[in-house]
C-alpha cells in the first residue's frame, strides 16, 4: 500500500467519516449554495466566523443567489462581517452571483449538472476560476462538495504535511500537489473529500504552524526518521 493511501487510513480510522461539509446552518446539512457561499467566506478565516456570517445571512432572510446579488453591498458586507474582509468577501460574493446568473441563470444546479464527470468538472472549474477572487481551492471546494466532482481541494494544512512528512514538493504549483494526492488515492470524489476533510483535522490538532504536535498523531508512524523536517519551502496557499 502506497504512503499516502497508507495515510489516509490511519487519518480514517483514527478520526472516522468526518461529515463534511462543516458550514451547515440547518440539521447539518448544506445545500449547494451554501456549499459555494461557504467556500468564500471561509478564504483566510475560520469556519466558526463563517457559520457566524452564514446565520446573518440567514436571519435577514438572505440566502439565495437572487437576495445577495442584490443586496446592496454595504448591507451585504455588514451581514457578513464576522468572516471579514466584509467588503472584499462581499464584493466576491457578489461576483460569483453575477456569474451564476449570466451563465447558469441564477441557478448553481445548473453550474453543477454533471460535475460528476471528471471533463465538466473540468470545464466549470476553468469558468469559476474566471470569477474575480475564485481560485483553486475556492473552485475545487464548491466542485467537489456541492456537486461531486473528482477533484482534489489542495490547501495549507496539506502542504504542510507533506513538507514534514518529506512528501513529493510540498512548494510544488497547486495543481501538481493537486495531482500528486488524487493519483495516490483511489479515484474516487467520495474519498477526495474525506481525505481533505481528515487532513484539515490533523492540521487542526497535531500539524499547528509553527510547531508540529507530534505525540499521539495519527500519521506518527510514517515520519521520516529523524522526525518531521521543519526547515524547507514557504506554505503557500492558493
Ligand atoms: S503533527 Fe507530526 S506526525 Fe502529525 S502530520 Fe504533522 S508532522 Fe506528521
Amino acid at each position: 500500500m502506497s504512503t499516502i493511501r497508507r495515510a489516509y487510513r490511519q487519518l480514517h480510522d483514527a478520526y472516522g467519516p468526518q461529515g463534511w461539509w462543516p458550514a451547515a446552518t440547518r440539521d447539518g446539512v448544506a445545500d449547494a449554495w451554501e456549499i459555494a457561499v461557504g467556500a468564500v467566506l471561509v478564504q483566510h478565516t475560520s469556519w466558526k466566523n463563517v457559520l457566524r456570517a452564514i446565520a446573518s445571512l440567514e436571519q435577514a432572510d438572505a440566502t439565495s443567489v437572487a437576495a445577495i446579488g442584490a443586496m446592496e453591498r454595504d448591507r451585504l458586507a455588514a451581514l457578513i462581517r464576522s468572516a471579514g474582509p466584509p467588503r472584499v468577501k462581499a464584493e466576491r460574493l457578489q461576483a460569483l452571483t453575477a456569474f451564476l446568473v449570466e451563465e447558469f441563470n441564477g441557478s448553481i444546479d445548473s453550474l453543477l449538472e454533471g460535475v460528476e464527470d471528471r471533463r465538466v468538472a473540468q470545464r466549470r472549474r476553468t469558468q469559476l476560476l474566471g470569477v474575480r477572487g475564485v481560485g483553486p481551492e475556492t473552485a475545487d471546494a464548491i466542485l467537489l462538495y456541492a456537486g461531486g466532482a473528482p477533484l482534489f481541494v489542495v490547501d495549507a494544512y496539506k502542504r504542510r504535511v507533506m513538507r514534514r512528512h518529506g512528501w513529493d514538493d510540498a512548494g510544488a504549483k497547486y495543481d501538481e500537489v493537486a495531482t500528486f494526492w488524487r493519483r495516490r488515492l483511489p479515484a474516487d470524489a467520495a474519498v477526495y473529500a474525506e481525505a481533505h476533510a481528515l487532513l484539515v483535522r490533523v492540521g487542526v490538532e497535531h500539524c499547528r504552524s509553527p510547531r508540529p504536535r507530534c505525540e499521539g498523531c495519527p500519521l506518527q508512524s510514517l515520519l521520516p526518521p529523524g522526525g518531521p523536517l521543519l526547515e524547507g519551502v514557504a506554505e503557500k496557499t492558493e
